[in-house]
């Protein structure tokens, strides 16, 4: 690990090569906390050495921290408790299985009213419109890209008071909805969000649920998303740096006040936030 230090950022490319080819993962200074249950994240060391990783289909980052090698696997919330499996191919052309136990954990229930019932019952080109848009979601949070490096100590993207809110079984007026995907963050409408990590800016856009969003790429399949926001202020393709202004908080798409709703997704999975805040 000591040599890859001494090459300098110019030799970016050729480093990542070295790198890769002599430990297969990138080099992270942090792991997010762990947490085996729905929603939650699974920290799992593998030995020996994974050249790559990949769970329920998706590819999961493999990680070197302190001289050992980690899958960081994003846990869905609709997953059942039992046993999972990590699948690990080797440079070698092996492949190896590793187990991990997902426990129960029972989500509260919310029930919320909204005023704009097409919000809650979207007509039919709505529904067309809401179809596209979660198609283009999906997509985005399978991006996968290994030019930047995951940082997985992350600030709170705007002051305010953050809701235990994540994995809630939610009723929109008194009918079953899909449950909360992210952590809400109450402030007034005007308050500056700011990137809680380093990132590129994946996408920006309007959306009938999440209003005005930005979706941040972190690397390595690691993704966050921020909606309801007043402005947008930054462009697709930007480089984004920890704490620097995206936008501002708001109200639109389906909501009861103005707040920040940030969600993070590791393989495609929408994980609590809070593992990412110490
Ligand atoms: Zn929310």
């Amino acid at each position: 690990m000591k040599f890859s230090v001494t090459l300098s950022f110019t030799n970016f490319f050729l480093w990542t090569t070295i790198f890769c080819s002599a430990l297969e993962a990138i080099e992270v200074d942090n792991l997010p906390i762990s947490s085996f249950v729905p929603g939650g994240i699974a920290v799992i060391r593998i030995q020996p050495i994974g050249k790559s990783a990949s769970y329920i289909g998706k590819k999961v980052m493999l990680v070197d921290y302190e001289e050992s090698q980690f899958a960081v696997i994003g846990i869905p919330l609709d997953t059942a408790p039992g046993l999972q499996r990590l699948k690990v191919e080797h440079s070698s052309g092996l492949t190896s299985n590793h187990d991990f136990t997902v426990k129960e954990k029972r989500y509260q229930e919310q029930r919320l009213t909204i005023s704009n019932n097409r919000q809650v019952n979207p007509n039919e080109n709505d529904m067309q419109r809401i179809n596209r848009e979660s198609i283009e979601m999906r997509a985005a949070f399978a991006h996968w890209t290994e030019e930047l490096t995951p940082n997985f100590q992350m600030i709170a993207p705007v002051d305010g008071v953050k809701s235990s809110s994540f994995g809630l079984r939610r009723f929109f007026n008194d009918q079953p909805r899909a449950p909360h995907s992210g952590m809400d963050i109450a402030a007034p409408e005007g308050a500056p969000i700011s990137a809680p990590a380093d990132g590129v800016v994946l996408s920006t856009g309007n959306y009938f649920f999440n209003g005005n969003t930005i979706i941040l790429d972190h690397g390595f399949g690691l993704i966050s998303l921020y909606c309801h926001m007043n402005t947008i202020d930054v462009a697709n393709g930007q480089r984004v740096k920890t704490g620097e202004q995206i936008g501002q908080v708001g109200k639109t798409g389906r909501v009861t006040g103005p707040h920040l709703h940030w969600s993070i997704n590791l393989n495609g999975s929408r994980v609590d936030p809070v593992l990412f805040l110490n």
